[in-house]
């Protein structure tokens, strides 16, 4: 699949890259996995926040908002993580300083109330992501998201949204890489259609890309996953998750939020 990108910008991710890669080289064995089984025995819980602005239609199949489903999926994936939700309503909008500064990573899902969200909150994110090494999981409309817009630097648009019933083949692109552990390629039965070119710096890696299937049969491909470094934080986007769709039921789609969680928490070991 060869799909242009339309905004190579260059992001500040090669020092963490950097790093991380003179990390596992550089590092003994035996030294490294001291450090590591010391740090999980003393470490505090990893802490993700699952944030939603609270408009999906409660009469169709969140009918207490798509956060609360993430969640629940993740709370029996992830163990040894605090799962939290947080959606406008609460403290600051869900994003007091304190809470953000305990958020290994905040998931963000939103699509009407973007403008509401206050600028404020969205520097107090941006800061946590790019300095304190926090991770950002963006999912569908959050495109247009201030956090998601912020971090990205581009317009995050892409070029046509259409709701006309097709099916999204998700292709697992990248094997190897952490987002896609586990995964086969599978289909969402229905989904909401958001065409190529996307407007993003080019990211790191695009572990899931897809095939958009039409009534009719044809098929238009498009990136699905894609993972960027921002300063000393990840980002993760992932562009299914409409309000009216069971995405966030499936047991596929499920295993992706969770391995996002763990692949855009903070690296411990950076700070060893
Ligand atoms: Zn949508």
């Amino acid at each position: 699949m060869n799909i242009p990108d339309p905004s190579p910008t260059t992001l500040a991710s090669h020092s963490a890259c950097s790093r991380r890669a003179f990390l596992a080289a550089g590092l003994g064995a035996a030294a490294f996995a001291y450090t590591a089984q010391a740090q999980r025995a003393d470490a505090p819980a990893r802490r993700v926040v699952v944030w939603s602005e609270g408009t999906a239609p409660v009469d169709k199949v969140y009918p207490d908002d798509i956060n609360t489903v993430i969640a629940a999926a993740l709370r029996e994936s992830l163990p040894r993580w605090t799962v939290e939700t947080a959606n406008l309503a609460s403290t600051e909008q869900g994003c007091a300083q304190d809470s953000l500064d305990r958020c290994d990573v905040l998931i963000w899902w939103g699509h009407k109330r973007h403008g509401d969200v206050k600028d404020e909150y969205v520097d107090r994110i941006v800061k946590r992501v790019t300095e304190g090494g926090m991770g950002f999981v963006s999912l569908h409309s959050s495109h247009f998201a201030k956090p998601n817009k912020r971090l990205m630097g581009t317009a995050c648009s892409w070029s046509a949204y259409k709701n006309d019933g097709c099916k999204l083949k998700i292709v697992v692109k990248d094997p190897q890489h952490p987002i896609a552990r586990g995964l086969a390629d599978f289909t969402l039965p229905q989904v909401e259609r958001y065409s190529e070119p996307y407007k993003v710096p080019t990211p790191e890696a695009v572990p899931l890309e897809g095939v958009y299937i039409y009534p009719d049969g044809k098929e238009e491909p498009t990136r699905v996953g894609l993972c960027w470094t921002i300063g000393r934080g990840r980002m993760f986007y992932f562009s299914p998750g409409h309000e009216t769709y069971r995405d966030f039921y499936l047991p596929e789609v499920q295993r992706i939020m969770a391995n996002a969680v763990r692949w855009a928490g903070p690296r411990r070991q950076r700070t060893s």
